[in-house]
């Protein structure tokens, strides 16, 4: 990856004024110290969208998402730090003169990332050449054929044919002189024995970005051969979960059906496009993310993903919502009957026959809620939890329209009374520490302003005005044991860690925080919730003392309660030795504390 020194990046996020690069994608308008608009990475109709200039960060209430300029240029076009400062230095007139990246010679990060692009083009290119015109393609031509891929379609999408020989693909990139690049983006490997090509006798599968650039491939073999599949490994253009497969392809078809249909699998894509459903998108294998919902959602939020109609597809289906959600989509499932993917359903029902299930796809919360109405029939303990597990989807419910709308369907669906299911949505969730969704989906919309309590808050507030405030970082540090939160604690030393004002460190610290303390960073950051001042140094100092009052306070509680558990415990077994010290430290920590 391309290097740009501190001190450029510095200066494109002092240029690139925060509230013109986001009001060029948001209508923006200005409430006291913030600027305020509608969210573009969640859907609603009331803003809750925060952009504060002062401090260059923006936040959003509904669904969480916030940072610096960068963070918000990256989110929306889904492309790498490297690639954003670069658009913005590029508008800004800032110049990036390059870093020698070791190895790489002297080519700029721009020209770094053409040559990348240009090794893709060419391979594709090469592998649509193999396709139709030499005999090494004719054993996929023939594959196509009985798929029923016609050679309109296959050409739309790129299809080609890594032939299998050893470095057939290597030589047609060396003599180019692209083997560096080629080799960064996983198309050859080199060895002892020299450079050889990764894809062998596979059908190829182009993946484009939204302009039509190739920034990967998928490789399927013919015939029973394992792996059925391989994709090129993450580079600088391409990063697993990022994108999707067919976007490019769909654009104009999508914009017309306003709506998007997302499947599994690249052939699945092509078998509908192929029966007339040219709106659709693969979401290349994994689970869908709200990264690619955020990103097929640019183009429109009716998504119908296709799902099994088996067990395991209805599982699916269910741990789909949360991710929906938390993009800020309602979302509905497509279900295929048992035996059938949409390849072998549209292939052998007909085109119509899709149609027909989708237009009866439901909401894929009505599918959570049937499964939690069957738990709540049990027993009057289930019908709790299934009022608690719905309670926390309808915590991710940002848009107030939808949230009534569901609540009504989810508490009569689970036989409780609306107000009862109200209240416990206002109850603080429980932190799900280690859980696959709560750091892949975005953090419940409302987290950061109904709950958390004041030990919580303190720990995010310490970690915003480390990241605000860089001439306070080694003051703060002196408070880091007062941390209890362990992702918090790390976002912290992380923040303490940089020096200075330093934009590609303080982005990258967002980047990898989990959502739900973005969220809750986030809010303090842009001053929302919190009423929070730190404009001046005095201001900051204040908070930040006041931050550490409060954990400080939290750990004399926790001190305190061990010390009469001792003491009542060393009461219990009767050791008037043991009690009576206990009973002594608990007086001194009372006096010390106040
Ligand atoms: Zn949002």
């Amino acid at each position: 990856m391309p290097r740009f020194s501190d001190d450029q990046i510095e200066e494109v996020r002092n240029r690139a004024d925060i509230v013109e690069v986001i009001g060029a994608h948001v209508r923006l308008r200005r409430a006291g110290r913030n600027f305020v608009g509608l969210c573009p990475f969640h859907n609603e109709k009331t803003p809750s969208f925060s952009v504060n200039p002062e401090r260059g960060f923006f936040h959003c209430f509904g669904c969480g998402a916030g940072g610096t300029v960068f963070n918000f240029m990256m989110r929306l076009e889904g492309a790498a730090f490297p690639e954003v400062v670069s658009t913005l230095a590029r508008r800004y007139g800032v110049t990036l003169p390059e870093l020698d990246a070791p190895g790489a010679g002297a080519a700029s990060n721009r020209g770094e990332r053409e040559t990348l692009f240009r090794a893709n083009q060419t391979a594709a290119d090469f592998f649509a050449h193999v396709l139709w015109n030499t005999p090494d393609g004719e054993p996929a031509r023939a594959y196509l054929r009985t798929r029923g891929v016609s050679v309109e379609i296959a050409r739309e999408f790129m299809l080609g044919f890594a032939p299998d020989r050893v470095a057939s693909l290597a030589r047609a990139l060396e003599k180019r002189s692209l083997t560096a690049a080629a080799l960064k983006l996983g198309l050859v490997k080199r060895d002892a024995a020299g450079t050889h090509d990764m894809f062998r006798a596979r059908l190829m599968f182009p993946i484009r970005d939204g302009q039509g650039r190739v920034i990967a491939f998928g490789g399927r073999v013919l015939g029973d051969r394992t792996p059925k599949y391989i994709n090129s490994a993450e580079s600088p253009l391409y990063s697993k979960g990022r994108n999707v497969y067919g976007l490019y392809e769909a654009r104009k078809a999508i914009a017309r059906a306003d709506r998007v249909i997302v499947v599994e699998g690249y052939l699945d894509a092509i078998a509908l496009a192929e029966a007339g459903f040219a709106e659709v998108v693969a979401s290349l294998g994994t689970a869908l993310t709200a990264d690619q919902l955020r990103l097929i959602g640019r183009l429109s939020t009716n998504i119908l993903a296709c799902f099994d109609g088996d067990a395991a597809g209805r599982k699916a289906s269910m741990r789909a919502v949360e991710i929906f959600l938390s993009a800020g989509m309602l979302g509905r499932a497509i279900l295929i009957p048992p035996g059938f993917d949409p390849d072998t359903f549209v292939k052998q029902h007909g085109a119509a026959a899709f149609e027909a299930l989708a237009a009866s796809a439901r909401m894929l919360f009505d599918y959570f809620l049937d499964a939690q109405s069957a738990l709540a029939a049990r027993s009057l303990g289930d019908r709790a939890r299934a009022a608690e597990r719905v309670a926390e989807m309808l915590r991710m419910v940002s848009n107030p329209f939808e949230f009534d709308l569901l609540a009504r369907r989810a508490a009569e669906a689970i036989g409780v009374s609306e107000d009862v299911l109200r209240r416990y949505v206002r109850r603080p969730a429980l932190r799900r520490a280690g859980s696959e969704t709560a750091s892949s989906a975005a953090a419940p919309p409302r987290i950061a302003t109904r709950t958390g309590n004041a030990g919580d808050t303190a720990e995010a507030g310490l970690v915003a005005i480390a990241i605000l405030r860089p001439e306070m970082r080694a003051e703060l540090l002196t408070c880091v044991d007062l941390f209890e939160d362990e992702a918090l604690l790390h976002s912290f030393l992380e923040a303490c860690s940089i020096e200075g004002p330093n934009a590609a460190a303080e982005t990258a610290l967002v980047e990898r925080m989990t959502d739900e303390d973005r969220a809750r960073v986030g809010a303090l950051a842009v001053g929302g919730a919190a009423g929070l001042t730190l404009d001046t140094l005095e201001e900051a100092r204040a908070l930040a003392a006041d931050f550490v009052a409060a954990l400080s306070r939290r750990r004399r509680r926790r001190e305190t309660e061990v010390q009469r558990r001792e003491a009542a415990a060393a009461g219990a077994r009767g050791s008037v030795d043991d009690a009576a010290a206990a009973a002594q430290a608990l007086i001194a920590l009372r006096r010390g504390g106040g």
